[in-house]
This record gives structure tokens, C-alpha cells and sequence, in this order.
């Protein structure tokens, strides 16, 4: 602890003799320099319409002010042109997996993450991951789960925030907690005691104890899962097996919320999805079948809707095996949900579910999903920028370009208003006021 301090000292006082910011308050003089973006197309995350021609004024690691192009630049101030192109905040993934390798039955299956790669590996993927989310214009992640690795994301977030990595932020959950019989890895001889993808618990005594524990380790959020494997019964309805009991999902929530934190809850329907709302958690994760009832439960407690779509469209098995009947059911009551969150306007955030999904995909494919779904271009937008930094409670700090937020500016050629695939070919990235990538501007 004590090194780190003195590291952090010793970087900011580089950081002042390079000029890059501001130390006023302690006595050495330097003055921060302005940087000012043209953007000739600018969507600014909160408003529902474009506006052309402005101006960002980018200072240190924050946004000073956004004007129209009439305003007077500074003479000193470096010019970052992006008048050609769409300008938006960084985007927010509100469900990810940094830790987590695919799942593809070929290379070994969600079991080979942990059965076959060791810790090391496990971060150096993990490494691979976050930076892959920058390039993407990905600014910040909400990352639910390491799948194994312990409390490998909060270390991730700490190379990340010392510098050592480039990597959006991170909002991360540690281990998330199930029930026995409620999570990977699972199938193999009784008599082994086989690794767990997560912190496996009975009884509200402790389900509370591993709150405290993944709290105490640094956890911003805690994941919990309240459903776990699912099929299709002889009616063809998809059922989902309950994991946790209400009274252990209570304990974990008084718990969170005492801390100041929330509880992101995978949910995919029935008694488990049920009990996640009784429940009181603050995010439903992938709810692929959620009943009128529920949605009007959500409306009235203000319970985020997380969706996933992308990760149900991947990988079916073949239509005449009880998976593949279970892969269609549940992409085909995902559809209908998905449809009823949009016209009941529930908080939906979006969330992709990757390492599920493999690192080396665009991240953005969502966008198309939820699109294609109904939902609008700008909504989408918005779904990943304003109202994502709501739920992550840095409201106004990003998801936003707006004087005061931090300066986490995107920019892509064509007008995803139009195509909103544009978004899977994010040409530049400013992160926290430096340029991470820049592919266009002049
Ligand atoms: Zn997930």
C-alpha cells in the first residue's frame, strides 16, 4: 500500500514536468493545455437529436465547455478535426466477462477456461480483453464475474487505473454467488471436488458472508444467480432451474445496498426471476422471459433491464436435440420480452455478455440486435452511454459529452443514426483526455 503511494507521487510530479496537468493545488505551476475536437456530426449521449458544427474543449482529463463552431479556439490549443465524422461519448458495456475465454464445445467448453489456463494466462487474456474494449470504444465496462479467477478483475482495474494497461474502467463483481447445484463446473465424478465458476452458497448466513467477502475484496457490484440451467418441458415452455432462495437473496441485498452498492441478477424466467424481483435487485440480467406482471414489478421499483441478446443467436445446437430446442426457445421468448421492455420504457442498458461471446468479436453487434428488435438508433445509443453511467452512478462523469464529464470521445466515419452498424468500426478513441486511437481525424 505504502509503495503505491509513492509511486502515484512520483507519477504525477512526471505528469506535472510534462505538463499534462495541473498541479495548482500543490504548489508547482503548469498550466494544463487545451485540446479542442471539431466534430462536424455530434451525438452527445443524453439529447434525441444530433447537432452539427461543435466544438469540444477538452482540458486535462475533463470536458471545459461544448459550443458551437462560432466560438474562438485558443491560438495554443491543439485542434483534433473530426469534422467529418460522428462524435459520441465512450461507450459503456454494462455486462462482460474479462476473465472469460469463449465457450466454444470445440476449444473445450466454459470448463477449459478454468480447467486449462492458469492464472497467469487467465490475466494476460484478460489484459488482451480490456484493451480490445478501448479500441472498440468501449470506455467502461461493467464486468460480472471472473469466472474462477477470484478477485483477478479488481486487480485488472488496479493495473488499468496505475497505468501499467490501457483499459477502460471497470466496475467489477469478483466471484458472483449461486447456490450448490447452481453453477460450472458441474458433470464430473462426485467424488471431485472441481473448481467453481462462482462462490457457491447455502443459507442466508452464508450468502451474506460471501457479500461481505467479494465487498471487503473490492467488488463495485455483486452478481448473483438466480437461475441456472433450463430446458424445454412437454408443454414447450422454457423453464429455468431457481438457484438462490429468496431469504439468501435478501440477505445478499441488505447486505450490498449497506455498502452503498447494487446487485446485478441473472435471471432468465419463472420461480428464480420471481424471487430476483421479491428480491429487490437493482439489475436483471439476460431476462429472456419476463411475464407483464414482472415488467410492471420492474416499472415500480426502477429494476434495470440488462438484455444480452447477442449470446442467444451464437452457437445453437442442432433443432432436433433438447438443447437446440432449448437454444430456439430461448431466443424466440427473448424476442417477445425484449419487445414489451421497450414499450413499457423499462431502463434498458446494453450488455453483451462478453468472453461469452469470444473477445476477438466486435463488441458493438449488439447494437444491431436491439435494432433490429425495435428499438431506436438513438435509444441504443443512449441504452450504452447516459443511462448505463445512471445505473453505474456516474451520472453526468461519462456516457456524456458535456462540460464537467470526463473527456471520453469516440468518433466513427458514417452516421449510425442511419446504420447503426457503424458503431463496429469506432475509428477513434480519446480515454480520460488522451488519444487512445485515431484512424481519421486530421
Ligand atoms: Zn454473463
Amino acid at each position: 500500500m505504502r509503495k503505491r503511494i509513492l509511486c502515484a507521487a512520483a507519477m504525477l510530479a512526471m505528469l506535472a514536468m510534462t505538463g499534462s496537468i495541473s498541479l495548482g493545488q500543490t504548489g508547482v505551476q503548469g498550466v494544463t493545455p487545451l485540446t479542442v475536437i471539431r466534430a462536424g456530426n455530434l451525438i452527445d449521449g443524453v439529447s434525441e437529436t444530433p447537432r452539427k458544427n461543435q466544438l469540444i474543449f477538452v482540458r486535462g482529463e475533463r470536458i471545459e465547455k461544448v459550443s458551437d463552431a462560432s466560438a474562438g479556439i485558443p491560438k495554443e490549443a491543439k485542434i483534433i478535426d473530426l469534422a467529418n465524422a460522428t462524435v459520441l461519448p465512450g461507450l459503456i458495456d454494462s455486462h462482460t466477462h474479462i476473465f472469460l475465454w469463449g465457450e466454444d464445445p470445440a476449444k473445450g467448453g466454459y470448463d477449459a477456461n478454468i480447467l486449462k489456463a492458469g492464472i497467469a494466462l487467465r490475466a494476460a487474456r484478460a489484459t488482451f480483453a480490456v484493451r480490445r474494449a478501448l479500441e472498440q470504444g468501449f470506455v467502461a465496462l461493467r464486468d460480472l464475474e471472473t469466472e474462477g479467477a477470484g478477485f483477478g478483475d479488481i486487480e485488472i482495474k488496479e493495473a488499468i487505473e496505475e497505468g501499467t494497461i490501457p483499459g477502460p474502467r471497470i466496475f467489477g463483481a469478483t466471484r458472483a454467488i449461486s447456490s450448490s447445484g447452481g453453477y460450472n463446473l458441474e458433470g464430473y465424478a462426485p467424488e471431485l471436488e472441481m473448481p467453481r465458476g462462482a462462490q457457491l452458497i447455502d443459507g442466508p448466513v452464508e450468502a451474506r458472508k460471501a457479500a461481505r467477502q467479494q465487498l471487503e475484496h473490492g467488488a463495485d457490484w455483486i452478481k448473483v444467480y438466480m437461475t441456472h440451467r433450463s430446458w424445454v418441458d412437454h408443454q414447450g415452455n422454457l423453464v429455468s432451474q431457481p438457484t438462490l432462495t429468496l431469504e439468501e437473496l435478501k440477505a445478499i441485498v441488505d447486505e450490498t445496498h449497506g455498502w452503498g452498492k447494487k446487485v446485478a441478477c441473472h435471471a432468465y424466467n419463472g420461480i428464480g426471476m420471481q424471487r430476483a424481483l421479491d428480491g429487490g435487485c437493482d439489475s436483471i440480467e439476460h431476462g429472456l422471459e419476463i411475464t407483464d406482471a414482472q415488467i410492471a414489478q420492474m416499472q415500480r421499483q426502477g429494476t434495470w433491464y440488462c438484455p444480452t441478446l447477442a449470446p442467444y443467436y451464437n452457437d445453437w445446437a442442432a433443432a432436433d436435440t433438447p438443447a437446440g430446442k432449448r437454444d430456439r426457445a430461448r431466443a424466440a421468448v427473448h424476442e417477445i420480452t425484449f419487445r414489451k421492455a421497450l414499450q413499457a420504457h423499462l431502463k434498458i442498458v446494453f450488455g453483451t455478455d462478453m468472453g461469452g461471446i469470444p473477445w476477438t468479436e466486435p463488441i458493438a453487434q449488439e447494437f444491431g440486435r436491439m435494432v433490429k428488435l425495435g428499438m431506436s438508433p438513438m435509444d441504443a445509443i443512449h441504452s450504452a452511454t447516459s443511462r448505463a453511467a445512471e445505473m453505474l452512478e456516474m451520472k453526468g462523469e461519462i456516457g456524456v459529452i458535456a462540460p464537467g464529464a470526463f473527456a471520453e470521445v469516440i468518433a466513427v466515419s458514417g452516421d449510425p443514426l442511419k446504420d447503426i452498424g457503424e458503431l463496429e468500426h469506432v475509428r477513434f478513441v480519446m480515454h480520460d483526455g488522451s488519444v487512445f486511437k485515431n484512424e481519421i481525424a486530421k
